[in-house]
């Protein structure tokens, strides 16, 4: 891998990488699956960046079940682990590994609470605007079940999807505050774990007439 500051490993995080994991208070966390359904498309690779901003992409084999290390770290209640779009990574989290995330933060949620001047809330524009890159998402559409021969492309991909998520989440916050919204954006949030459930039993619209 030519990759700076990044580590790929198989089936579950490594002790010493849980442990620098641990000392953040904050992780940023993606996900990549074979599709948008959870109870359908498997996970293929999970993502993490810590504050120094050293990313690991973890990739799951076909069938597991678990990854405690990985479990250990997204339930850990000091750290808050931070998704673009919470809703579907903490399902695929929670359906393939058995894995309750919390505490966490959806910049996608933020985003649409904050940003009221734009419709546009996907992962490329907020990183456009608030960290001011551009990100590459051509391989956003790929194959990503083939875990073992996943190309450098996929994988550079990968580790952008994370690299921002924590800078972009501060400033976020500063928005929420400014604008009032803090305690709404904190009220979707505590909401989400029962949306997850909902969606993982295929309960997608009980809130509608
Ligand atoms: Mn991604």
């Amino acid at each position: 891998m030519a990759l700076d500051n990044f580590l790929l490993c198989d089936r579950d995080l490594p002790a010493e990488l849980l442990e620098r994991y641990m000392q953040a208070d904050a992780i940023a966390v993606d996900t990549e699956t074979m599709g948008l359904k959870p109870g359908r498309d498997r996970l293929c690779l999970v993502q993490l960046c810590d504050p120094d901003g050293y990313v690991s992409a973890m990739r799951v084999e076909l069938g597991q079940t678990e990854a405690p290390n990985l479990k250990a770290l997204m339930e850990a209640k000091h750290s808050t682990k931070i998704f673009h779009f919470a809703r579907f990574d903490i399902a695929a989290l929670k359906n393939q590994l058995g894995i309750q995330t919390a505490p966490f933060f959806c910049t996608k949620i933020a985003s649409k609470l904050a940003r009221t001047y734009t419709g546009s809330h996907g992962l490329k524009s907020v990183v456009r605007e608030l960290a001011g890159v551009e990100l590459d998402k051509t391989a956003q559409s790929s194959d990503w079940g083939n875990v073992m021969a996943l190309s450098e492309e996929q994988l550079a991909y990968a580790a952008n999807d994370v690299r921002y998520l924590i800078e972009v989440r501060e400033k976020l916050i500063t928005m929420l505050q400014r604008e009032g919204r803090w305690e709404l954006a904190q009220g979707c949030m505590d909401c989400l774990p029962t949306i997850v459930d909902l969606d993982l039993r295929q309960f997608g619209n009980v809130f509608e007439h």
